[in-house]
């Protein structure tokens, strides 16, 4: 294997051996661009170093052979003491990542070479400064020593000199520096600065492969999901100096603006600098638009490969560029970040310069950024008092008091407050706080902590490890930088997209997004409505790309009216118990309690025009397009008082002598009722099968409310979802006793309803011998929710506040099943049973209900496996729609 190429050997495609930073130098390299010549790399040398702990036996000879032939091309040896060749030394993963390790600059440089590069630019100033910045990057991330004692040092060189800024150092000062820093490292490091410069560099390049493994990488890795096994390149980079003077300075561009998309000259400039100068902040950088007034023949040469990159890559660019005494130099290039509203705003502006095409602008948009488009967020017209920053854990904008135990959260907001959960990290005690907060904010934690992985679950804004903000509970308050405390009940404001903390109440304001969607808005001027015009167009194209349905799941006439308005092709789960609630809870009681078969009838008899009732509004909602309804499920003991209020209820009365009989039959049903495993117990079909007259009387009231709808010319499409089966015998003899009752029904209703009868796909079993299943049913739905409950056993109630942190945090799962569908397990039956049920039935139609029909990940999965459609709810309807067009694109 070949360890190293030369940026003129590699190209972008190539980022898994050479990393994102040396592909692009590459393909910046061939595409005839100003960039220093170099060599990379690659990853697998790195991989056979943290393998086995030494580089691979070819890798020195390779690095020489490279090394040999940049030095002929740029007519000097690596650090030759009268005019060294530089190099630096830059890590680059396929994927960037903070915590990798920093850039060595200036590598070649030693006592000798340092009067060579001295007399070759005729400055000592410039000299002595790349040698003392040399000694300082490398001291700090090759050999472990901490950067501040080279900070405070300097610092002192400056107060000694009385001056501000570094450039205010003369020559003989930063001498002085370099034995002192000399000096530091000697002492940190317990070795001398070595002035060999093979070594220097032989050095920095087995620190950038060490730097693979550090916690903090390996955090980031796992955090972000990024393989533990890919390692990272290595480039090897010929030094450009923008620290010559004033003709010379170094600066970042974006060939768009990476917040809006809209074109223009974004970036910033400073002038007599080098690399990271920039972005620390040491000197004020000028608008990058200074440059034309700087250096204009610069400045023009710049737009002019802004232009050239975007049309290469076709797609917003980042770049670092460094000036040398009037020559431009590019140091950097990669396909930018951006935010999510300028995701679709330059997805289409792309489209519009015939840069891409419809099905290519999709794959540059996702789902999740739709969303987080669709979360209210703060005013950015608001004035902000921002306190604190940490990371964005679960989306939106939310306000409330400061509450610093769950306790109290509780307390607050059940008496009508909104409060915000501030904890130094949360824990399962935490969740009855959690859910009753607006926004939980922690001082510590990642994106798989507690916190976060709850939140998320919950949908509820989350900014967790926010670490300058220190969280004391004891004491209840928070002190933010500069001394600023946040007592208990002090209003602060969380972004759970950008991870910002601010102190007092921001406004938020509602989505325009969600706006358009629920046709208040419509394309227009202003910079929120070419958002919308961008969303608009994004979403016509996923329509007209995409195989999968899209439908909601929605248990009311104003959720399907909504789902419908966000584009729902239908209702995939309609859920009936909540039609057993409310002020109809006590007829339910006296159909459980019911000791006779007439008063169960009599029960029956006035539950069944409620019912009826319910579904004539879904139908004249969703007029034309399917409706599925799933009967009864969830464990009857759901519909019965609270055991425990029930039991003091009922000694409180018996102690004043004046016992109710009902209530005394109501907590022997509830005792009889009670189960160990609700999750595993009485619900489901086998409520069907065991509670006389239940299923019928749903079927009758779908049925009558169809019959009533087809009358007033209505188009009802109803679906009879039964839950929970596990053998087809369960569906036959519920079935049977629907298919008498719509008979009837139609019969005295003069016309066929043309109802449909399927199944949920929610138990192993059911998925098992889909086969046989698919005899009973005319489609399946999948209930992943459930299916994923029981495939791994266990209940997701219990499990997220317990001990998915664990695992997340061991890698056992990369994401939590309930959020993704594990394809691998619960995936894999739904595709053997998808293709058992189709085996059976050709046409049997199948979908998925549950939220993971939501999920962008899942939803590809889904599209893969060949379903009709997918269910979520009203709200992740857009989001489902576009990710089932770019799987289908
Ligand atoms: P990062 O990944 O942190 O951006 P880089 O490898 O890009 O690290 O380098 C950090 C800084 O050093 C950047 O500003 C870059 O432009 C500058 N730099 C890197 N290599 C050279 C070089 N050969 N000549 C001049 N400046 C360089
Ligand atoms: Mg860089
Ligand atoms: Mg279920």
């Amino acid at each position: 294997t070949k360890f190293v190429y030369d940026f003129t050997e590699g190209n972008r495609d190539l980022k898994d051996l050479l990393g994102g930073k040396g592909a692009n130098l590459a393909e910046m390299t061939n595409l005839g661009l100003p960039v220093p010549p170099g060599f990379t790399i690659t990853t697998e040398a790195c991989k056979t170093y943290l393998g086995s702990g030494e580089e691979p036996a070819a890798l020195r000879d390779e690095v020489s052979a490279h090394l040999e032939a940049l030095e002929a091309a740029m007519g000097k040896k690596l650090g030759q003491a009268d005019d060294p060749l530089l190099v630096s030394v830059r890590s680059g993963a396929k994927f960037s990542m903070p915590g990798m390790m920093d850039t060595v600059l200036n590598i070649g440089l030693s006592d000798k070479s340092v009067q060579g590069l001295a007399k070759q630019a005729g400055d000592d100033r410039f000299a002595w400064d790349s040698y003392r910045r040399l000694i300082q990057m490398f001291g700090k991330t090759v050999l472990g020593v901490d950067g501040e004692l080279f900070e405070d040092a300097l610092d002192a060189a400056k107060t000694a000199k009385k001056v501000t800024v570094d450039t205010e150092l003369e020559a003989a000062d930063l001498k002085k520096l370099v034995t002192k820093f000399k000096r530091i490292v000697k002492t940190e490091a317990g070795r001398d600065f070595p002035q060999d410069p093979r070594e220097q560099m032989d050095l920095a390049i087995h620190a950038v492969f060490d730097s693979w493994n550090t916690d903090r990488a390996k955090l980031y890795r796992r955090q972000e999901r990024i393989p533990h096994d890919l390692g990272t390149a290595v480039n090897v980079c010929s030094m450009v100096f923008g620290n010559l003077g004033p003709d010379s300075g170094t600066g970042v561009a974006f060939t768009r603006d990476p917040a809006s998309g809209h074109q223009g000259v974004y970036g910033d400039y400073l002038q007599n600098a080098q690399g990271e100068d920039v972005v620390a902040g040491i000197r004020n950088t000028v608008p990058l638009a200074e440059l034309e007034t700087i250096d204009k023949k610069s400045y023009d040469q710049l737009m002019q490969i802004m232009e050239t990159l975007e049309n290469h890559y076709k797609d917003l660019c980042d770049i670092e560029f460094t000036i040398e005494r009037g020559q431009l130099w590019m140091l950097q290039t990669r396909v930018g970040k951006r935010t999510a509203g300028a995701a679709f705003r330059i997805a289409t502006q792309l489209v519009d310069q015939g840069l891409i095409d419809e099905a290519e602008a999709l794959q540059r948009v996702t789902g999740a950024q739709l969303a987080q488009l669709m979360f209210p967020r703060f005013d950015d017209q608001a004035k902000v008092d921002q306190i604190g920053r940490g990371i964005a854990a679960s989306p939106g904008a939310a306000v409330g008091k400061a509450v610093f135990d769950s306790y109290t959260a509780i307390k607050w907001s059940r008496s009508g407050e909104k409060v915000i959960l501030i904890r130094r990290e949360t824990n399962p005690d935490d969740l009855d706080g959690m859910i009753a907060a607006e926004g939980i904010l922690t001082s510590r934690g990642g994106k798989t902590s507690h916190a976060a992985v709850v939140a998320r679950g919950m949908g509820k804004t989350c900014v967790c490890g926010a670490e300058e903000l220190e969280v004391d509970t004891k004491r209840r308050r928070m002190t933010a930088p500069g001394g600023v405390v946040i007592e208990e009940g002090d209003v602060v404001s969380i972004d759970g997209s950008t991870g910002k903390v601010y102190l007092g109440e921001v406004p938020v304001v509602p989505s325009p997004v969600v706006e358009y969607f629920e046709g208040r808005m419509h394309a227009g001027a202003d910079d929120a409505d070419e958002l919308v015009a961008a969303v608009h167009r994004i979403m016509a194209y996923a329509d007209r790309v995409r195989r999968l349905r899209v439908r909601a799941n929605a248990d009311n006439a104003e959720d399907a009216l909504r789902a419908r308005r966000f584009g729902a092709q239908g209702i995939g789960l309609c859920r009936t118990e909540h039609m057993f609630l409310g002020d109809r809870r006590e007829l339910v009681e006296r159909l459980i309690l019911a000791d006779t078969e007439a008063e169960r009838e009599d029960s029956l008899k006035e539950l069944l025009p409620l019912q009826k009732r319910d579904f004539v509004e879904l139908f004249e909602a969703m007029d034309g397009l399917p409706v599925t309804i799933r009967l009864l499920d969830p464990p009857l003991h759901e519909f019965l008082p609270d055991v425990t209020e029930l039991s003091v209820r009922v000694a409180l009365a018996e102690s004043r002598g004046d016992a109710n009989e009902n209530d005394l039959r109501l907590l022997q049903a509830v005792h009889r009722l009670h189960e160990q495993n609700p999750m595993l117990g009485l619900r489901g079909v086998r409520l069907g099968l065991v509670i006389p007259g239940l299923f019928t009387m749903q079927v009758r009231a779908i049925a009558e409310a169809a019959a009533e709808r087809k009358n007033a010319k209505g188009d009802p499409r109803a679906e009879i979802m039964i839950p929970l089966v596990g053998t087809v015998q369960e569906l036959e003899i519920v079935r049977e006793e629907a298919d008498q009752v719509i008979a009837e029904v139609q019969a005295a209703a003069g016309t066929n309803l043309r109802l449909a009868i399927g199944t949920m796909i929610e138990l192993p079993r059911a998925a098992l011998t889909a086969g046989q299943i698919a005899e009973a049913a005319e489609f399946f739905s999948f209930g992943t929710n459930d299916l994923t409950q029981t495939v791994w056993g266990f209940s997701r109630d219990d499990v997220e506040a317990s001990f998915f942190t664990a695992y997340l945090e061991k890698g056992i799962f990369g994401v939590s099943p309930f959020e993704t569908i594990d394809k691998d397990g619960v995936g894999s039956l739904v595709k053997s049973a998808v293709e058992a049920g189709r085996a059976t039935r050709p046409d049997l139609k199948l979908g998925v209900c549950g939220e993971h029909g939501g999920d962008p990940e899942s939803v590809h999965f889904f599209h893969e496996v060949g379903l009709d459609y997918v269910s979520c709810s009203p709200f992740r309807i857009p989001v489902a729609r576009l990710e089932a067009g770019r799987a289908a694109s």
